[in-house]
């Protein structure tokens, strides 16, 4: 690899507008909206293809766990009436082929710099432009540097002792060959039992020999139900979708899904238990809205915890491995909550048997397995379901710096700080797309990007409608806005939890509750407002070096 700082190849890019890094939904929707509004843009993605994280996760039984219909985009009438979803939760394959649909439909791929990543994203003083370095030496510049580099796509890989030892195989789930693994008659380690492996451990028990599953943290998860899409549920969508579009914009997680609005401590218990079983019965993650302060109140959450604790009970059949598959160290809903297909049936195969890394550790990774301090196991494979660097791993591993070379990685060494989760001071016209500080993973992502490239598209429109060329958020704004986004959570069960969400999965990392969790339809007023108030209220505006560069 060449040394960034002495790029090989300059590009011809002083009239680039915009750089865009990443091709996943955010960066392709983005691409076009910057087309719209009249500017040169480009992507630099790494991927050899688009779809970011369905590019990337590709382990068996990867799958949405949002409703296809809500899913997907909105910007375009014909593309969400012409395509046709096959299940009701999309399975990886179907949402790649869909990103790429998009692309092609809308003419993208011809902006995309393909197998391209970002190094270093350098803001000039001088010229008011970024430099944005590749990892192959190129160099180019532009404008606007904007950030679609998703909030889980550094993939973690636990600091096990001797994890290079290991003569088999390793995968990760976030790095699955595209080829596919063939598991037939091996042993296979799963190590994690978050989302991914939620979904891979059932898919993967029906192709190996044995499977060893390495849990540390139980993790609730509520049956998904997918099926194939029915006609007449899709055409309910299709013939109402502006309508239904609208609404979603407007709940908490971007999500239309029955809400009940009432305290789970305000019903007796048999309608308690009568609302949660029929929204076990109907699947998905709706089960957090069957009442109105599941993650709020500790006593309310505590009643549907145990009631998904009593469905395990009743799916396990051996009660010992029942016991450990209950979660009980955190409040349902406080780490991302999974929707599974034939999860918890999995422990009654022959062929499955689960490790309780509290009572066994693992002590390291061998030339022929995994070492715990209760047993030897010896695999053909490891699988690494071990998750993310989320939400900042990404951006802290590019070299960006902002004006006076001030590093973003420094900036944010005790938390991400952002004003709205879309800019950070001292880093002008550097948009980040669902950034730490918006609702972003606490919500339908597409729902969360599309109002995040509408909103910078607009902000930029308007930078040329005014002649001004510069903006980036006032510091005092941005440690509102931080501090407005800790107390919203304090309010909640959140940080009781040691989740991704607050850093707790990475050694090292401050324990901050990233995304905001204030709900996708306040947060998006809160953004309208700041734009139809010119962006005077938080942000900075100036013609800036830039303009004067140009002229
Ligand atoms: P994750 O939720 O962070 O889960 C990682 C798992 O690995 C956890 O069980 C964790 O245990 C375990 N782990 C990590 N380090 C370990 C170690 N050293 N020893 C033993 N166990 C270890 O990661 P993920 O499952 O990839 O999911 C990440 C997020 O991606 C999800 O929360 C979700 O937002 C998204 N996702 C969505 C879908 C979907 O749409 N259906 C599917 C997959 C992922 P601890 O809990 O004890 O740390």
């Amino acid at each position: 690899m060449s040394d960034p700082a002495t790029p090989k190849n300059m590009r011809p890019s002083e009239n680039l507008d915009a750089i865009v890094v990443g091709a996943g939904f955010a960066g392709l929707y983005m691409l076009h909206r910057l087309r719209g509004i009249g500017l040169k843009a480009i992507i630099l993605e790494q991927a050899a293809g688009v779809g970011g994280t369905w590019y990337w996760n590709r382990y068996p039984g990867a799958r949405c766990d949002v409703e296809s219909m809500q899913y997907s985009f909105s910007f375009s009438e014909e593309l969400q009436q012409e395509w046709q979803w096959r299940e009701r939760f999309a399975g990886q394959p179907e949402i790649l082929r869909y990103a790429n649909h998009v692309a092609d439909r809308f003419d993208l791929r011809r902006d995309i710099h393909f197998e391209t990543p970002v190094r270093a994203a350098h803001f000039d003083d001088a010229t008011g432009r970024w430099r944005i370095t590749t990892a192959g030496g190129e160099e180019f510049s532009a404008r606007y540097c904007i950030m679609a580099t998703g909030c889980l796509s550094t993939a973690r890989l636990p600091d096990i002792p001797g994890r290079e030892s290991f003569a088999g195989k390793t995968y990760h789930t976030g790095h699955w060959p595209h080829e596919g693994v063939d598991f037939t008659g091996q042993t296979v380690g799963v190590i994690g039992t978050g989302s991914s492996a939620i979904q891979a451990i059932p898919v993967i028990a029906e192709q190996v020999r044995q499977l060893f599953v390495f849990q540390r943290t139980a993790n609730y998860s509520i049956p998904a139900r997918n099926a194939p899409m029915a006609p007449d549920y899709e055409q309910a969508w299709k013939s109402a979708y502006a309508e239904r579009r609208t609404k979603a914009r407007m709940m908490r997680t971007g999500i239309l899904y029955p809400l009940n609005d009432t305290s789970a401590l305000a019903v007796d218990p048999a309608t308690r238990e009568r609302e949660y079983q029929a929204r076990w019965a109907a699947g998905g993650l709706g089960f957090m809205a069957a009442f109105n302060d599941l993650i709020l109140d500790r006593r309310a959450n505590d009643t549907a915890a145990e009631f998904v604790r009593a469905q395990i009970r009743a799916i396990v059949r051996d009660p010992k491995v029942a016991e450990i598959l209950c979660p009980k160290d955190h409040p349902i809903g406080t780490k991302r909550i999974c929707a599974d297909t034939n999860y918890f049936a999995t422990y009654n195969r022959d062929n499955v048997t689960l490790i309780d890394l509290h009572a066994t550790p693992i002590t390291a990774i061998t030339s022929h397995g995994l070492d715990t301090t209760g047993a030897r196991f010896t695999l053909d494979s490891i699988v690494f379901a071990t998750g993310f660097d989320a939400m900042t791993g990404t951006l802290t591993r590019i070299d960006i710096r902002g004006t006076l070379g001030a590093r973003l990685r420094d900036k944010w060494e005790a938390g991400p700080r952002s004003y709205l989760g879309l800019m950070t001071a001292g880093f002008p016209n550097l948009f980040l797309i669902t950034g730490p500080g918006s609702p972003s993973v606490l919500s339908n992502m597409m729902v969360s990007i599309e109002q995040h490239v509408d909103w910078i598209a607009d902000c930029l429109a308007f930078l040329q409608r005014e002649g001004l060329s510069q903006i980036e958020p006032r510091s005092d704004a941005e440690e509102a806005w931080v501090a407005h986004g800790n107390e919203v959570a304090d309010r909640t069960l959140y940080p009781a939890a040691n989740s991704w969400y607050m850093g707790a999965n990475i050694p090292g990392k401050p324990r901050v509750f990233m995304p905001y969790i204030g709900g996708v339809g306040v947060y998006r007023e809160i953004c309208d407002k700041v734009a139809a108030g010119g962006y005077a209220d938080g942000f900075l505006l100036s013609a800036g070096p830039a303009r004067a560069a140009a002229e």
